[in-house]
Protein backbone atom coordinates (compact mmCIF):
# COMPACT_ATOMS: atom_id res chain seq x y z
CA UNK A 1 0.00 0.00 0.00
CA UNK A 2 1.36 3.47 -0.99
CA UNK A 3 1.49 6.52 1.20
CA UNK A 4 -0.75 4.69 4.08
CA UNK A 5 -1.87 6.43 6.98
CA UNK A 6 0.42 5.96 9.91
CA UNK A 7 -1.53 6.36 13.27
CA UNK A 8 1.44 3.99 14.80
CA UNK A 9 2.69 7.34 16.90
CA UNK A 10 3.08 10.81 16.35
CA UNK A 11 7.29 10.19 15.82
CA UNK A 12 6.03 9.09 12.09
CA UNK A 13 5.97 12.60 11.44
CA UNK A 14 7.78 14.44 8.18
CA UNK A 15 9.76 17.64 8.78
CA UNK A 16 7.27 20.19 7.18
CA UNK A 17 8.88 22.53 4.15
CA UNK A 18 9.30 25.36 6.25
CA UNK A 19 11.17 23.09 9.48
CA UNK A 20 13.12 21.78 6.70
CA UNK A 21 14.22 25.31 5.27
CA UNK A 22 15.17 26.74 9.08
CA UNK A 23 17.05 23.12 9.15
CA UNK A 24 18.99 24.06 5.91
CA UNK A 25 19.62 27.61 6.68
CA UNK A 26 20.83 26.63 10.53
CA UNK A 27 24.11 28.06 11.84
CA UNK A 28 26.22 24.90 13.51
CA UNK A 29 29.19 24.43 15.27
CA UNK A 30 30.46 21.28 17.25
CA UNK A 31 28.32 21.27 20.22
CA UNK A 32 30.66 18.90 21.97
CA UNK A 33 33.02 21.84 22.25
CA UNK A 34 30.38 23.91 23.11
CA UNK A 35 29.96 25.99 20.38
CA UNK A 36 27.02 24.99 18.07
CA UNK A 37 25.22 28.08 18.19
CA UNK A 38 21.66 26.64 17.13
CA UNK A 39 22.04 24.32 20.14
CA UNK A 40 23.01 26.84 22.25
CA UNK A 41 19.92 28.77 21.21
CA UNK A 42 17.59 26.03 21.21
CA UNK A 43 18.72 24.75 25.08
CA UNK A 44 18.21 28.80 26.35
CA UNK A 45 15.20 29.17 24.52
CA UNK A 46 13.36 26.05 25.91
CA UNK A 47 15.01 26.48 29.87
CA UNK A 48 13.61 30.04 29.63
CA UNK A 49 9.90 28.76 28.86
CA UNK A 50 10.46 26.16 31.58
CA UNK A 51 11.46 28.73 34.09
CA UNK A 52 15.36 26.39 34.44
CA UNK A 53 18.73 27.58 34.68
CA UNK A 54 19.55 25.82 31.77
CA UNK A 55 18.87 22.82 29.21
CA UNK A 56 21.00 19.90 27.03
CA UNK A 57 19.62 18.89 24.06
CA UNK A 58 19.62 15.36 23.30
CA UNK A 59 18.95 12.42 20.65
CA UNK A 60 16.13 10.65 22.26
CA UNK A 61 13.50 11.41 25.54
CA UNK A 62 15.14 7.56 26.48
CA UNK A 63 18.20 9.25 27.04
CA UNK A 64 16.67 12.45 29.24
CA UNK A 65 15.04 9.74 30.94
CA UNK A 66 18.13 8.12 31.36
CA UNK A 67 20.19 10.78 32.26
CA UNK A 68 17.96 12.63 34.95
CA UNK A 69 17.47 9.16 36.71
CA UNK A 70 21.45 8.60 36.45
CA UNK A 71 22.25 12.30 37.91
CA UNK A 72 19.46 12.27 40.64
CA UNK A 73 20.84 8.84 42.71
CA UNK A 74 23.36 6.16 43.24
CA UNK A 75 23.36 2.86 42.71
CA UNK A 76 21.00 0.72 45.54
CA UNK A 77 18.51 4.02 45.59
CA UNK A 78 14.86 3.08 44.93
CA UNK A 79 13.41 5.37 42.18
CA UNK A 80 9.06 5.44 42.98
CA UNK A 81 7.19 5.33 38.95
CA UNK A 82 4.12 4.35 37.86
CA UNK A 83 3.45 0.45 36.83
CA UNK A 84 2.60 1.85 33.37
CA UNK A 85 5.67 4.44 32.80
CA UNK A 86 7.69 4.59 29.99
CA UNK A 87 10.96 5.15 32.26
CA UNK A 88 9.46 1.38 33.28
CA UNK A 89 8.09 0.03 30.64
CA UNK A 90 9.57 0.83 27.07
CA UNK A 91 13.55 2.31 28.25
CA UNK A 92 14.84 -1.83 27.91
CA UNK A 93 15.54 -1.96 31.50
CA UNK A 94 17.76 1.32 31.60
CA UNK A 95 17.11 2.25 35.32
CA UNK A 96 18.72 -0.93 36.64
CA UNK A 97 21.42 -0.75 33.68
CA UNK A 98 22.48 2.57 33.78
CA UNK A 99 21.86 3.54 37.30
CA UNK A 100 21.70 0.38 39.37
CA UNK A 101 18.48 1.45 41.04
CA UNK A 102 15.89 -1.15 41.99
CA UNK A 103 12.00 0.60 41.02
CA UNK A 104 9.33 0.94 43.29
CA UNK A 105 5.68 0.62 40.82
CA UNK A 106 2.84 2.41 41.61
CA UNK A 107 -0.75 1.46 40.54
CA UNK A 108 -2.13 4.45 39.70
CA UNK A 109 -5.43 5.72 37.71
CA UNK A 110 -4.03 5.93 33.81
CA UNK A 111 -0.55 6.48 35.08
CA UNK A 112 -1.47 8.95 37.22
CA UNK A 113 -0.73 8.65 41.12
CA UNK A 114 -1.68 10.62 44.40
CA UNK A 115 1.18 12.09 46.86
CA UNK A 116 -0.55 9.14 49.10
CA UNK A 117 0.35 6.38 46.93
CA UNK A 118 4.07 8.32 46.34
CA UNK A 119 4.62 8.93 50.45
CA UNK A 120 3.44 5.09 51.14
CA UNK A 121 6.04 4.00 48.67
CA UNK A 122 8.86 5.72 50.62
CA UNK A 123 11.64 3.35 52.51
CA UNK A 124 11.94 3.81 56.15
CA UNK A 125 15.51 5.17 56.57
CA UNK A 126 16.86 2.03 57.74
CA UNK A 127 20.03 -0.11 56.37
CA UNK A 128 17.77 -3.09 55.13
CA UNK A 129 15.90 -1.05 52.47
CA UNK A 130 16.51 0.70 49.70
CA UNK A 131 17.12 4.45 49.92
CA UNK A 132 14.00 5.86 48.25
CA UNK A 133 15.72 9.19 46.25
CA UNK A 134 13.60 9.57 43.40
CA UNK A 135 9.81 10.12 41.96
CA UNK A 136 8.93 10.17 38.05
CA UNK A 137 5.70 11.52 36.84
CA UNK A 138 4.54 11.43 33.15
CA UNK A 139 2.74 13.80 31.85
CA UNK A 140 0.60 12.63 29.90
CA UNK A 141 0.69 9.45 30.48
CA UNK A 142 1.14 7.37 26.90
CA UNK A 143 0.09 3.93 28.53
CA UNK A 144 -2.92 5.43 30.22
CA UNK A 145 -4.03 6.63 26.68
CA UNK A 146 -2.65 10.32 27.04
CA UNK A 147 -3.80 10.80 29.78
CA UNK A 148 -3.23 14.36 31.65
CA UNK A 149 -2.13 14.74 35.56
CA UNK A 150 -3.93 17.92 38.14
CA UNK A 151 -1.00 20.15 38.69
CA UNK A 152 -2.70 20.42 42.25
CA UNK A 153 -1.99 16.61 42.71
CA UNK A 154 1.62 17.33 40.95
CA UNK A 155 2.37 20.30 43.65
CA UNK A 156 1.55 17.70 46.60
CA UNK A 157 3.74 15.58 45.41
CA UNK A 158 6.32 17.72 45.01
CA UNK A 159 6.16 19.13 48.49
CA UNK A 160 6.15 15.69 49.83
CA UNK A 161 9.52 15.43 47.62
CA UNK A 162 10.71 18.91 49.59
CA UNK A 163 9.93 17.14 52.91
CA UNK A 164 11.44 13.73 52.48
CA UNK A 165 14.00 14.91 50.59
CA UNK A 166 13.39 12.96 46.88
CA UNK A 167 14.06 14.80 44.15
CA UNK A 168 11.03 14.82 41.15
CA UNK A 169 11.57 14.35 37.71
CA UNK A 170 8.67 15.29 35.11
CA UNK A 171 8.89 12.70 31.88
CA UNK A 172 7.20 15.27 29.78
CA UNK A 173 7.77 13.87 26.36
CA UNK A 174 3.97 15.10 25.50
CA UNK A 175 4.08 17.51 28.38
CA UNK A 176 2.55 20.27 25.46
CA UNK A 177 -0.18 17.72 25.04
CA UNK A 178 -1.47 18.03 28.35
CA UNK A 179 -0.79 22.12 28.62
CA UNK A 180 -2.79 22.59 25.55
CA UNK A 181 -6.21 21.52 27.18
CA UNK A 182 -5.50 23.04 30.80
CA UNK A 183 -4.02 25.87 29.55
CA UNK A 184 -1.24 25.89 32.27
CA UNK A 185 2.13 27.20 31.48
CA UNK A 186 5.41 25.56 31.18
CA UNK A 187 7.25 27.40 33.91
CA UNK A 188 4.45 26.21 36.42
CA UNK A 189 5.99 22.79 36.15
CA UNK A 190 9.54 24.25 35.51
CA UNK A 191 8.85 25.50 39.02
CA UNK A 192 7.75 22.15 40.99
CA UNK A 193 10.60 19.53 39.19
CA UNK A 194 13.60 18.81 39.58
CA UNK A 195 14.05 18.20 36.03
CA UNK A 196 12.12 18.22 32.95
CA UNK A 197 12.15 16.00 29.74
CA UNK A 198 10.69 17.40 27.16
CA UNK A 199 9.99 15.29 23.73
CA UNK A 200 10.64 17.82 19.98
CA UNK A 201 10.06 14.29 18.14
CA UNK A 202 6.61 13.19 19.47
CA UNK A 203 3.49 16.08 18.72
CA UNK A 204 5.82 18.87 18.07
CA UNK A 205 6.78 17.65 14.77
CA UNK A 206 10.75 17.49 14.75
CA UNK A 207 12.77 14.65 12.85
CA UNK A 208 14.86 13.98 16.06
CA UNK A 209 15.57 15.47 19.34
CA UNK A 210 15.09 15.79 23.16
CA UNK A 211 15.43 18.68 25.89
CA UNK A 212 16.80 17.63 29.94
CA UNK A 213 15.74 20.81 32.04
CA UNK A 214 17.23 21.21 35.63
CA UNK A 215 19.17 23.78 37.29
CA UNK A 216 23.30 24.43 36.02
CA UNK A 217 24.65 21.89 38.59
CA UNK A 218 22.17 19.15 37.41
CA UNK A 219 22.98 20.17 33.11
CA UNK A 220 26.05 20.21 34.01
CA UNK A 221 26.00 16.56 35.86
CA UNK A 222 23.88 15.73 33.01
CA UNK A 223 26.45 16.47 29.95
CA UNK A 224 28.98 14.42 31.79
CA UNK A 225 26.42 11.80 31.43
CA UNK A 226 25.14 12.32 27.83
CA UNK A 227 28.84 11.68 26.79
CA UNK A 228 29.14 8.48 28.80
CA UNK A 229 25.56 7.17 27.19
CA UNK A 230 27.51 8.40 23.75
CA UNK A 231 24.82 11.39 23.57
CA UNK A 232 26.95 14.33 22.93
CA UNK A 233 26.77 15.33 18.85
CA UNK A 234 28.81 17.35 16.90
CA UNK A 235 26.72 19.71 13.71
CA UNK A 236 23.59 18.75 16.19
CA UNK A 237 22.66 22.42 15.57
CA UNK A 238 20.55 21.17 12.34
CA UNK A 239 18.36 19.40 14.50
CA UNK A 240 18.11 21.94 16.97
CA UNK A 241 17.29 24.06 13.86
CA UNK A 242 14.53 22.05 13.87
CA UNK A 243 13.71 21.90 17.24
CA UNK A 244 13.44 25.80 17.46
CA UNK A 245 10.69 25.57 14.39
CA UNK A 246 8.50 23.18 16.43
CA UNK A 247 8.50 25.52 19.59
CA UNK A 248 7.96 28.54 17.88
CA UNK A 249 5.09 26.95 15.21
CA UNK A 250 3.52 23.81 16.08
CA UNK A 251 2.55 24.20 19.85
CA UNK A 252 -0.44 26.13 18.59
CA UNK A 253 -1.62 23.40 16.42
CA UNK A 254 -1.34 20.13 18.83
CA UNK A 255 -5.44 21.28 19.69
CA UNK A 256 -6.17 19.86 16.05
CA UNK A 257 -4.73 16.58 17.14
CA UNK A 258 -7.20 16.41 20.31
CA UNK A 259 -10.13 17.47 18.53
CA UNK A 260 -9.41 14.40 15.66
CA UNK A 261 -8.57 12.19 17.92
CA UNK A 262 -11.37 12.36 19.57
CA UNK A 263 -13.29 11.94 16.84
CA UNK A 264 -11.86 8.59 16.08
CA UNK A 265 -13.05 7.36 19.39
CA UNK A 266 -16.55 8.77 18.89
CA UNK A 267 -16.46 6.44 15.68
CA UNK A 268 -15.06 3.57 17.58
CA UNK A 269 -17.65 3.72 20.25
CA UNK A 270 -20.28 3.24 17.84
CA UNK A 271 -18.42 0.12 16.30
CA UNK A 272 -19.32 -3.55 17.52
CA UNK A 273 -15.90 -4.70 17.18
CA UNK A 274 -14.66 -2.33 20.21
CA UNK A 275 -14.92 -3.26 24.02
CA UNK A 276 -13.88 -0.53 25.55
CA UNK A 277 -12.20 2.99 25.09
CA UNK A 278 -9.73 4.86 27.38
CA UNK A 279 -10.97 8.34 27.67
CA UNK A 280 -9.33 10.37 24.93
CA UNK A 281 -8.20 13.46 26.50
CA UNK A 282 -5.14 14.24 24.16
CA UNK A 283 -3.91 12.50 21.16
CA UNK A 284 -3.64 8.81 21.99
CA UNK A 285 -6.94 6.54 21.66
CA UNK A 286 -6.21 3.42 23.14
CA UNK A 287 -9.07 0.75 23.05
CA UNK A 288 -9.87 -3.21 23.44
CA UNK A 289 -11.07 -5.35 20.96
CA UNK A 290 -14.19 -7.44 21.48
CA UNK A 291 -12.71 -10.75 23.29
CA UNK A 292 -12.96 -12.98 19.54
CA UNK A 293 -10.92 -10.75 17.48
CA UNK A 294 -7.13 -10.84 18.11
CA UNK A 295 -5.10 -7.64 17.73
CA UNK A 296 -2.79 -8.99 14.68
CA UNK A 297 -5.78 -9.63 13.09
CA UNK A 298 -7.19 -6.11 13.54
CA UNK A 299 -3.94 -4.49 12.41
CA UNK A 300 -3.67 -6.51 9.70
CA UNK A 301 -7.02 -5.59 8.39
CA UNK A 302 -6.29 -2.22 9.35
CA UNK A 303 -3.26 -2.35 7.59
CA UNK A 304 -4.91 -4.07 4.04
CA UNK A 305 -7.21 -0.62 4.17
CA UNK A 306 -4.09 1.42 4.09
CA UNK A 307 -4.10 2.61 7.73
CA UNK A 308 -1.15 1.91 10.18
CA UNK A 309 -2.40 1.25 13.90
CA UNK A 310 0.35 -0.38 17.18
CA UNK A 311 -0.72 -3.07 19.04
CA UNK A 312 -0.73 -2.38 22.47
CA UNK A 313 -1.01 -5.42 24.41
CA UNK A 314 -3.49 -7.89 24.34
CA UNK A 315 -6.65 -7.29 22.17
CA UNK A 316 -5.65 -3.43 22.52
CA UNK A 317 -4.58 -1.12 19.91
CA UNK A 318 -3.62 2.46 19.72
CA UNK A 319 -3.69 5.72 17.33
CA UNK A 320 -1.99 8.62 17.74
CA UNK A 321 -2.81 11.84 15.56
CA UNK A 322 0.03 13.83 14.74
CA UNK A 323 0.84 16.69 12.38
CA UNK A 324 1.01 14.79 9.28
CA UNK A 325 -2.84 13.58 10.03
CA UNK A 326 -5.08 16.00 8.46
CA UNK A 327 -9.05 16.10 7.76
CA UNK A 328 -9.16 14.36 4.96
CA UNK A 329 -7.01 11.66 6.95
CA UNK A 330 -9.57 11.65 9.71
CA UNK A 331 -12.49 10.98 6.80
CA UNK A 332 -10.67 8.02 5.33
CA UNK A 333 -9.93 6.37 9.41
CA UNK A 334 -13.67 7.25 10.26
CA UNK A 335 -14.65 5.63 6.68
CA UNK A 336 -12.83 2.68 6.92
CA UNK A 337 -13.98 2.02 10.74
CA UNK A 338 -17.01 2.25 10.05
CA UNK A 339 -17.18 -0.53 7.67
CA UNK A 340 -14.73 -2.83 9.10
CA UNK A 341 -16.29 -5.92 10.29
C1 LIG B 1 8.36 8.63 23.43
C2 LIG B 1 8.47 8.74 24.88
C3 LIG B 1 9.71 8.89 25.52
C4 LIG B 1 11.01 8.93 24.78
O1 LIG B 1 11.07 8.17 23.65
P1 LIG B 1 12.24 8.26 22.57
O2 LIG B 1 11.64 7.47 21.47
O3 LIG B 1 13.42 7.66 23.18
O4 LIG B 1 12.45 9.71 22.22
C5 LIG B 1 9.71 9.04 26.88
N1 LIG B 1 8.58 9.04 27.58
C6 LIG B 1 7.37 8.93 27.01
C7 LIG B 1 6.15 9.00 27.84
C8 LIG B 1 7.27 8.76 25.64
O5 LIG B 1 6.07 8.62 25.08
Amino acid sequence: MKNPIDLRSDTVTRPTPGMLEAMMNAEVGDDVFGDDPTVIALEEKAAAMFGKEAAVFCPSGTMTNQIAVRVHTHPGDEVICDALSHVYHYEGGGMMANSGVSVRLVNGDRGRFTVNDAVSNINPDDIHHPRTRLVVIEDTCNKGGGSIWSIEEIRRIYLACQHYGLKLHLDGARLFNALTETGEKPSQYGELFDSVSLCLSKGLGAPVGSLLMGDRAFIKQARRIRKLFGGAMRQSGFLAAAGIYALDHHIRRVKDDHTRAKMIARTLSERPFVKEILPVQTNIVVFTLQDHISEDEFIERLRKSGILVLGFGPRKIRMITHLDFGDEELERVVQVLQNLF
